[in-house]
């Protein structure tokens, strides 16, 4: 972080990013949410990661090390949610763990909440995990997955035992008793959200003891119906939202969202991304996030857009797609990325887009290049 200007940010307004009524506005206030992502949700933090992430192609750490942030340590903790938890402000997200060393020095350095998944990895995260966290008391830490298995997420039509059976299989490979939270994950719809079999093995695994919260996960187009429909509800106790580069100014300005969930793979990431651990978001962060925000204007796909989406005869999930080469490129996570990418089938993945005429182009606001970006996307996430 460049720490040059010692001036202070105004707060921002959060009244402008939480629902109208009363419900949701306290919700915001009291509750909080958590933040998803890799090297964007963290990009204030960060000089040289910010400035690499946003060139594309980006390695997801410094080319050298600050010495200013060796033995960097968590600095703040923050309620999460409902849950009358605190959590690390910068937190732990376990997608392309392989790596128990990187999970234990996060833990001398007081990290406290990790996000693995099932389909981390094929299940790898978790194993890590797992084993990453034996010895440590387990009432030290927060411990969150996702209702999904190693093949990826479950339908909606799963039965109820068989969404039980998979947060079990979680706890087996996490070698624990207790999800501290599940997330519905990348939620995009109301259905999913308010799916009944989740619901109700939900509520068995919380009466047996095997999970405390319910929380949900979304960075689709239909993210605010899905997150402000969370709220409403009152069945959620975190909320975890993708946000975009700019809005990564807000997230670490807010004292009400609880902190940020960054993917971590390696040691020297704890240094440099703990060091933004508690500080206030000066002058000079704004000023360098509003020159990398121009510089990416035409080439970063935000999170929640999806207004190409209605425009693409074979109906590509063109924001998904370019999430998971994102994954690839700029997250050193390239089997996440090529995973999910072998999950689309082949009528509808960027295979389609060769002889295609774009027109998603005209429907992007940000006029990003789609079909060259999809192009370039197929070739990187293809398993040969
Ligand atoms: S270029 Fe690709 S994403 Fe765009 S409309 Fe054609 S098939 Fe769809
Ligand atoms: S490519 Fe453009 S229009 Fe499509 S989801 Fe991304 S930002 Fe939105």
């Amino acid at each position: 972080m460049n720490t040059k200007t010692s001036e202070p940010v105004q707060q921002p307004q959060q009244e402008s990013l939480s629902a109208p009524n009363l419900s949701r506005r306290r919700f915001f206030r009291t509750a909080a949410l958590s933040v998803a992502g890799g090297g964007a949700a963290l990009a204030a933090g960060c000089e040289y990661k910010s400035q690499l992430f946003l060139l594309g192609s980006a390695p997801t750490e410094a080319k050298k090390q600050n010495p200013e942030w060796q033995e960097a340590q968590v600095r703040s903790y923050r309620p999460l949610g409902r849950t009358g938890m605190q959590m690390s402000d910068i937190s732990f997200g376990c997608a392309g763990l392989d790596n128990v060393a990187v999970v234990k020095r996060a833990l001398e350095r007081g990290v406290t909440y990790f996000d693995t998944s099932p389909d981390y990895s094929r299940a790898g995260s978790e194993h890590t995990l797992g084993e990453s966290i034996k010895g440590h008391p387990r009432d030290k830490l927060f411990i969150v997955s996702k209702f999904c298995t190693p093949d990826g997420h479950l339908s909606n039509d799963t039965p109820v035992k068989d969404v039980v059976a998979a947060v079990e299989a979680s706890l087996q490979r996490l070698d624990t008793d207790y999800l501290d939270l599940a997330h519905i994950h990348a939620c995009d719809s109301l259905d999913r959200l308010m799916n009944p079999n989740i619901h109700e093995a939900c509520d068995r695994l919380k009466e047996q003891g095997k999970l405390r919260f319910l929380g949900v996960s979304s960075h689709t187009p239909h993210l605010e119906t899905v997150m402000r429909h969370a709220v409403d509800s009152g069945r959620f106790d975190v909320i975890m939202v993708a946000y975009n580069f700019k809005n990564c100014k807000w997230v670490l300005s807010n004292q009400n969202v609880s902190g940020l969930v960054v993917s971590i793979n390696s040691l020297t990431q704890i240094d440099e991304y703990l060091h933004a651990s508690g500080q206030p978001l000066q002058q000079a962060d704004v000023d360098l996030l509003e020159k990398y925000d121009r510089l990416v204007a035409n080439d970063y796909c935000r999170p929640g857009c999806g207004a190409c989406l209605s425009s693409c005869p074979y109906e590509v999930p063109i924001n998904d797609v370019l999430r998971y080469a994102m994954y690839y490129e700029n997250y050193s996570q390239q089997r996440v990325g090529m995973e999910a990418y072998a999950r689309i089938p082949a009528a509808h993945n960027a295979s389609q887009c060769v002889d295609c005429k774009a027109p998603c182009q005209q429907a992007c606001p940000f006029e990003i290049p789609i079909k060259e970006k999809m192009l370039r996307a197929d070739q990187l996430l293809r398993f040969v």
